[in-house]
C-alpha cells in the first residue's frame, strides 16, 4: 500500500500515549499527533490521519462513535476507550470481590448501550471456606439481573471466554490483582505482545501517563486494555439515567408518586417501597445513593 502523502487515511486508534498515537490503517501502523491543539482522541476511535513521513501521521478527525468510556479522576476527566460493544468485568476469588466497583461500571455500560460480561476468576482457588458461599451468592444475583457470569481460572482455562469475544470489540475492567493482564496474556498473540511492549518501552521516556492499548483477536474481535485504570467517570450520566442503570430499578422507576423523584427520602416512592419489601436489593439501592451523590457533587464516586 503506497499512500501519496497529503491523502488522509481512514484508521483507527489502537494506542493511546498521552498525546501520542497509534493509528492502523489497512497496512500499516501510523505514529501520530493530533492536528493543532483539538483533544479528545482515544483508543479505538476511528479517524481520518494524514500521512506525513516515516510512518508518522496526523490526526485530523474523529468519526462518529457508537461509544465512550471516561476514567474517574479527581478534579478532572480523562477519556478512555471509544466504539467498545462489551464490558468485561474481572472479579476474583482473591482479592475480595469489589461490587461497588462492578455496579458502578456495570451502570456506565448499561448507559453506553453495551453489554457486559462478569468475569470470575482464580476459581482454582476456591476451597471449602465461607469465601465460596458469599462469592457465589453475590454473582447468582447478577446473573438473575440477566449479566453472563463465567467462572474460570485464567492461568488453566481463560480459552473459556472465546465464544464470548467474537465480533465484540471489549473492554477489560477490573480492579487490580484480579487476572487482567494474565487473562489478556493467554489470549493475545505473542507478537502483539512484544509489539505493545516494544512501543511501551519507546513510549516511557516521554510520558508518564497511562496508556491505554486494543489488541487484535482475530478479523473482527479485539481487547481494549488499560493497565492503572480500575474505574469508570460517571461524569457522562445524570440522576435518571444512574437510576436507569441499575437494570432491576427499571419496572419501579415509572411507579413513584412524584415524577421527578430522586429515590432519596420522597414520599410514595416504589424503589424505596420496594427495598423494604425485600424485593429490591437494598446494598443496590445503597449504591445508588452514593453514586447519585456524587454526580451531584462532580466528585469521582467509589472513592
Ligand atoms: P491484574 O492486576 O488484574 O492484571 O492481575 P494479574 O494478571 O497481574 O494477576 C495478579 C496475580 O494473580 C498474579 O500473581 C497472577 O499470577 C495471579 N493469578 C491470575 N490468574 C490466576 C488464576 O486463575 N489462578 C490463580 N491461582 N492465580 C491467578
Amino acid at each position: 500500500g503506497v499512500n501519496k502523502a497529503g491523502s488522509p487515511l481512514l484508521g483507527r486508534v489502537v494506542a493511546a500515549y498521552g498525546r501520542h498515537f497509534e493509528v492502523e490503517t489497512a497496512h500499516t501502523i501510523y505514529s501520530c499527533v493530533v492536528r493543532g491543539k483539538k483533544k479528545g482522541v482515544v483508543c479505538g476511535d476511528w479517524v481520518e490521519m494524514l500521512p506525513t513521513t516515516d510512518g508518522q501521521g496526523i490526526i485530523e478527525t474523529i468519526l462518529s462513535r457508537s461509544s465512550l468510556f471516561y476514567r474517574s479522576e479527581l478534579f478532572r476527566e480523562k477519556l478512555i476507550a471509544a466504539n467498545v460493544t462489551q464490558l468485561i468485568f474481572v472479579l476474583a476469588v482473591v482479592p475480595t470481590c469489589n461490587f461497588e466497583l462492578l455496579d458502578r461500571c456495570l451502570i456506565v455500560a448499561e448507559n453506553q448501550g453495551i453489554k457486559s460480561l462478569i468475569i470470575l476468576n482464580k476459581i482454582d482457588l476456591i476451597g471449602k471456606d465461607v469465601q465460596r458461599q458469599v462469592v457465589a451468592q453475590s454473582l447468582v444475583f447478577y446473573r438473575e439481573l440477566g449479566y453472563p457470569v463465567l467462572e474460570i481460572s485464567a492461568e488453566a482455562n481463560a480459552q473459556l471466554l472465546v465464544p464470548f469475544l467474537g465480533g465484540q470489540i471489549s473492554l477489560l475492567a477490573g480492579q487490580s490483582g484480579v487476572g487482567k493482564s494474565t487473562l489478556l496474556n493467554a489470549l493475545i498473540p505473542v507478537a502483539q505482545q512484544a509489539t505493545a511492549e516494544i512501543s511501551d518501552a519507546l513510549d516511557s521516556g516521554r510520558h508518564t501517563t497511562t496508556h491505554v492499548r486494543l489488541f487484535h483477536l482475530d478479523t473482527n474481535s479485539s481487547i481494549i486494555d488499560s493497565p492503572g485504570f480500575q474505574e469508570f467517570g460517571l461524569q457522562q450520566l445524570d440522576e435518571e439515567s444512574l437510576a436507569w442503570g441499575f437494570v432491576e430499578f427499571r419496572p419501579f422507576l415509572k411507579q413513584c408518586k412524584f415524577r421527578n423523584c430522586r429515590h432519596v427520602s420522597e414520599p410514595g416512592c416504589r424503589l424505596l417501597q420496594a427495598a423494604q419489601e425485600g424485593i429490591l436489593n437494598s446494598r443496590r439501592l445503597a449504591c445508588y445513593h452514593k453514586l447519585m451523590k456524587c454526580i451531584k457533587e462532580s466528585l469521582p464516586g467509589g472513592r
